[in-house]
């Protein structure tokens, strides 16, 4: 049996909205889905997931029709099931080593992960006796989340630090509405509210309260989850020219201060022709929003070979089918403007990918005289991110390495002993659930930590 294909919104009129794009399963998609799976004795699905979901239990008791007890199933290693079964790159996760594949296509795990989070009712989770210990999380990313979730659950009294005045990290201000609904988000989080997870936003640590203070305030370990929000640039000429975005602020004017609604206050920069530089999940986010904010003509360049981005497969799949166009084996040189100071174009030069890195990867390497000119008015750059410096500001003791990610151990302890880090603070920009599996990891540390304490 082939594997089923979940319906998506017709790209023509998909560009048109910001609504989800893929729909889901039906009930009848997901059993036949289901029963696709083989059951293996020694799955190795569960090892290619950075939390270990017991994949094949969860899919057998959708068979069973007990969607109740798969959700819990998941629920027992990820909270998340609705927001990782429609971002995480299954393709080179748990899907990659389905043994399906040797035949013809892995069963489609995470798609029925979605099933599960989006049609069933998440049960109240049974709470450990209360331990008068508070330990303070920054930042409500999923990391900080999963985090929050495991040390509630144990017992404790936990509070989340936010320093937006939305919670959910890029799921809430990165990831755009039509690939994951912030609704959905916004539901996630409060299930935690609901177990007792106490959250204040509008909190920066390091700026209105430091960890010392906090400290002072009773609160014995903390997990710091603040993410990579800082956007790289490259270091071209005419990266201060009027219609230069990063990708990060073009995406939160559009994501949390819903820009492109004519009732927003936000302005929505006009734009005609963009281009979009990098090949992540970010560039992809952004060329496809601008596709929708009503641009024409929507351009990559990426500076290696379409099976070198680092994009979900899915999401490069879906910006080819709504017209945008790609220029591959291509990086940028130059940003031109006219007489007002804008963009009117951008100089981007052909690399030569013959060569191969320490890594396996394509090495670019320009090419003398090739040269070209896109013509556009407006530049997002989406290359990735540094992590904010505010916390290390008042922390001189804690290490960081050369680029701002924090030192941790194995246990997510950094150089201070009642403060873990983990995410994209530790990591650099990684995916969601590498950020939530550390989460996990460091309540378990930070319990045994409170405990011996
Ligand atoms: P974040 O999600 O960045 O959350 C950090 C939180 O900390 C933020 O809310 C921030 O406001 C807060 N904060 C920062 N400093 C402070 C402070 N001083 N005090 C208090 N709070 C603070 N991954 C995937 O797996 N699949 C995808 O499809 C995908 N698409 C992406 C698309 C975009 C546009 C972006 C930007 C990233 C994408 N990623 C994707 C990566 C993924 O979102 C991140 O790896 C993940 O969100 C990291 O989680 P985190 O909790 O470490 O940090
Ligand atoms: Fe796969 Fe992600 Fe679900 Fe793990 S959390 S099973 S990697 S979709």
């Amino acid at each position: 049996m082939n594997r089923e294909n979940m319906k998506c919104q017709d790209p023509l009129i998909r560009i048109t909205n910001f609504d989800e794009v893929a729909l889901g399963y039906t009930y009848e998609q997901a059993m036949n889905e289901a029963s696709r799976c083989l059951q293996c004795k020694k799955p190795l699905c569960v090892s290619g997931c950075p939390v270990n979901i017991n994949i094949p239990k969860f899919i057998k008791e959708i068979l069973d029709n007990n969607l109740e007890n798969a959700l819990q199933t998941i629920n027992e290693a990820n909270l998340f099931p609705s927001i990782c079964g429609r971002v995480c790159p299954q393709e080179s996760q748990c899907e990659a080593l389905c043994v399906l594949n040797k035949k013809s296509t892995s069963v489609a795990i995470g798609n029925l992960e979605r099933f599960v989070g989006d049609n069933s009712t998440f049960k109240m989770v049974e709470l450990k006796e209360e331990i008068a210990k508070k330990v303070a999380i920054i930042g409500s990313g999923p990391s900080g989340l999963a985090c929050a979730y495991e040390l509630k659950k144990m017992g404790y009294d936990v509070t989340i630090f936010e320093a937006l005045h939305i919670t959910g990290g890029v799921l809430a201000y990165g990831i755009p509405e039509f690939r994951l609904p912030k609704k959905l988000v916004q539901d996630e989080v409060d299930k935690l509210v609901k177990i007792g997870v106490k959250i204040k936003t509008n909190y920066v640590v390091g700026q209105t309260i430091t960890i010392k203070q906090l400290e002072e305030d009773g609160f014995q370990a903390f997990y710091i989850a603040s993410g990579a929000g800082l956007p790289k640039f490259m270091g071209i000429p005419g990266e201060n020219l009027i219609g230069v975005f990063s990708a990060n602020e073009y995406l939160t004017r559009i994501n949390l201060m819903k820009a492109y609604q004519n009732t927003s206050q936000t302005p929505m920069y006009n734009s005609k022709n963009v281009v979009v530089i990098g090949g992540g999940n970010v560039a992809m986010d952004a060329a496809r929003s601008a596709k929708r904010s009503g641009a024409e003509n929507v351009y990559v360049v990426y500076r290696r070979k379409k099976e070198d981005m680092p994009a979900r497969v899915e999401e490069i799949h879906h910006a080819l089918e709504e017209g945008i166009e790609f220029f591959f084996a291509s990086n940028p040189i130059a940003i031109h403007k006219d007489d007002n100071n804008k963009v009117n174009g951008i100089e981007c030069i052909t690399m030569d990918l013959s060569t191969i890195d320490e890594f396996g990867r394509n090495n670019p390497i320009p090419i003398a005289n090739s040269n070209f000119n896109i013509q556009c008015d407006t530049v997002i750059m989406a290359l990735g991110n540094h992590p904010n410096p505010i916390i290390k500001k008042n922390l001189t003791n804690l290490e960081v390495n050369k680029n701002g990610t924090i030192i941790v151990n194995e246990k997510q302890q950094t150089s201070i002993s009642n403060i873990f880090a983990g995410g994209d603070i530790v990591t650099g920009a990684a995916t969601v659930i590498l950020a939530m599996g550390a989460g996990k990891t460091a309540s378990i540390a930070i319990d045994e930590y409170l405990k011996n304490k």
